[in-house]
């Protein structure tokens, strides 16, 4: 929809973000009439058509949702909501039959039952996969097509969403700007549900697309809504180092498979860091990877002797990312580094996808429900995006029956500007460098730092939000006394059994907390 009218209609509940749990959560509500708003096109844009492995559910034969649950719960490194991990896990093989019925061309084995693999803490074969590593575009292909072809689904493809609009505690819309530039458009809405992915492009090496800025997060934090473990973010270990943005990855599974990390002198690293070598968990990995890289000793994955020729069918997607960076992998290791990969934390939902404001639901990435806890289960994310856009949409049905027209409205022209790219680059370089892989007190403060200088001098709306969600980030990881999952400090290396529990931050507290971080780092 390209509106050129001062007004136009839209749904009074619009979804923000058209990635796996936007269109599920379209599509669940259907017939009940929304509005998905999203900046990148349909089918296409956001992490869930990059994902490689697929979705954890217990649908073989010997595995159950107890044993999923368990899995989850260690991964989460003591702090996962076992209430919510649980209604989580038991969804799953619902969640998977009704991809089945958009039509995910799930594999099968020569029985035609749905073919598992395993991955990394997984107890069981559980991961329901396409075409060895195909699952996210498969799946966002198939639902793409379904949302077009669903009447009650009005698509308002390349906006950005930049700010609530709230009455009282009530959300009661949004303003969103088309992705170029131009005046904003203001859509009242009675419930808007974000479901806008993560945080990756905070940090200068991300997996993730870069329209995952933390838009949604920041929006949320700036209208009051309460954040969840923010300080929690996965960096994945095996990332290709070709200069690329994102960062193409190297599935886990090919670690699985029994691919090697070695640095440049041929040494296995792992060996003596982790009794489980390249299969110790991903953080683990994560810095080991990291300190390689730093010590300027390299770190490269070989996949020549466990998986060789075979890379080209089994794992197609990385091998097209090795060739195109002028790589053979059959041939010679990859150079590898850890990128940012997924946010733990998000904003604070309950069971049904409610958010602390009256009118906002939230689900997938920018969510968090507390299934992860300090750390996520492999293929546990579009599990949770599925399983909480279902909950989300039915929840909305219950609450909104009577689907009403609202009238959109085009703005005056404020000149407002776009991201600055030099301001966006030193913000990525900081996260990456200070509240990355390794943190402590004081890079985390430096951070701090720039990105109140950065607020200080932004007038993009867009940006703003990008840099609350820093805020929070770096707010939460500096608050975080002690290392656990995926965030780690070299100044509080143990995990500390105080710290067992979850954050939950609004701005103004992280603002307090961020007034008293000194003005100059001390001079030593
Ligand atoms: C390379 C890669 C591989 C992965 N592999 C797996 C895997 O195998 N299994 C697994 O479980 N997880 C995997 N993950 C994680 C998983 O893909 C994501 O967590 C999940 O897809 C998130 O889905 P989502 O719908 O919440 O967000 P996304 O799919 O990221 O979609 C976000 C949507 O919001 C839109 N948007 C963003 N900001 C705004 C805004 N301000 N206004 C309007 N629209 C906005 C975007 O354009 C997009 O449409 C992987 C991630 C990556 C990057």
């Amino acid at each position: 929809m390209s509106p050129t009218q001062d007004t136009f209609p839209i749904d009074d509940v619009i979804i923000v973000g058209g990635g796996l749990a936007g269109l599920f959560t379209a599509l669940r509500l259907a017939p009940r009439r929304v509005t998905v708003l999203t900046a990148t096109p349909v089918g296409s844009g956001g992490s869930s058509s990059m994902a490689q492995g697929g979705i954890a559910a217990a649908v073989a034969p010997g595995d159950t949702v107890e044993k999923h649950l368990a899995d989850t719960l260690a991964a989460g490194d003591g702090i996962v909501d076992a209430k919510i991990a649980g209604i989580m896990v038991a969804d799953a093989p619902a969640r998977v039959h009704d991809l089945l019925e958009y039509g995910v061309p799930f594999d099968r084995d020569l029985e035609g039952r749905l073919a598992v693999s395993r991955e990394a803490a997984h107890s069981e074969r559980r991961v329901v996969h396409v075409k060895g590593d195909m699952a996210g575009a498969a799946i966002m292909q198939a639902l793409g097509v379904a949302v077009r072809n669903t009447p009650s689904i009005r698509l308002v493809e390349g906006y950005v969403g930049e700010a609530l609009l709230k009455r009282g505690n009530r959300v009661a819309g949004i303003v969103a700007r088309p992705v170029n530039g131009g005046p904003a458009v203001e859509f009242p809405a009675r419930g808007v549900v974000l479901a806008s992915g993560g945080v990756g492009h905070l940090f200068a090496v991300s997996t993730n697309p870069p329209e995952s800025e933390g838009g949604g997060l920041g929006m949320a934090a700036r209208a009051g809504a309460i954040i969840a473990d923010a300080e929690f973010v996965q960096f994945h270990p095996t990332a290709l180092d070709v200069g690329r943005d994102p960062a193409p990855l190297a599935s886990e599974a090919l670690r699985g498979e029994g691919a090697l990390l070695t640095n440049r002198a041929g040494e296995r690293f792992m060996v003596g860091v982790h009794p489980l070598a390249e299969l110790a968990p991903r953080d683990v990995v994560a810095r080991a990877v990291h300190a390689e890289v730093v010590s300027g000793r390299g770190a490269f994955l070989d996949t020549r002797k466990a998986i060789g020729a075979k890379i080209a069918e089994e794992f197609p997607t990385v091998y097209r990312y090795c060739l195109d960076a002028g790589i053979d992998p059959i041939a010679q290791p990859m150079p590898i580094a850890p990128a940012e990969h997924y946010h733990m934390g998000g904003v604070l939902t309950d069971a049904d996808g409610r958010t602390t404001l009256d009118g906002l639901w939230a689900c997938g990435e920018t969510a968090s429900t507390g299934v992860h806890g300090a750390n996520r289960l492999a293929s546990n994310s579009l599990l949770e995006a599925v399983a909480f856009a279902a909950r989300v949409a039915d929840n909305i049905r219950t609450l909104l029956p009577q689907a009403q027209l609202m009238d959109a409205r085009v703005l005056a022209d404020d000149g407002a500007p776009g991201p600055d790219a030099g301001d966006v680059a030193s913000l990525r370089r900081t996260m990456s460098d200070d509240v990355g892989v390794v943190r402590d007190r004081g890079g985390m403060e430096k951070a701090l730092r720039l990105i109140g200088a950065l607020e200080k001098k932004n007038r993009s709306p867009r940006f703003r939000n990008s840099l609350t969600a820093a805020r929070m980030i770096a707010t939460g990881a500096l608050a975080r006394t002690e290392s656990r999952g995926g965030h780690y400090r070299s100044d509080y290396p143990n995990a500390d059994p105080a710290w067992q529990h979850r954050t939950f931050m609004t701005l103004a507290e992280a603002d307090q907390i961020g007034s008293r971080v000194p003005l100059a780092a001390p001079v030593v």
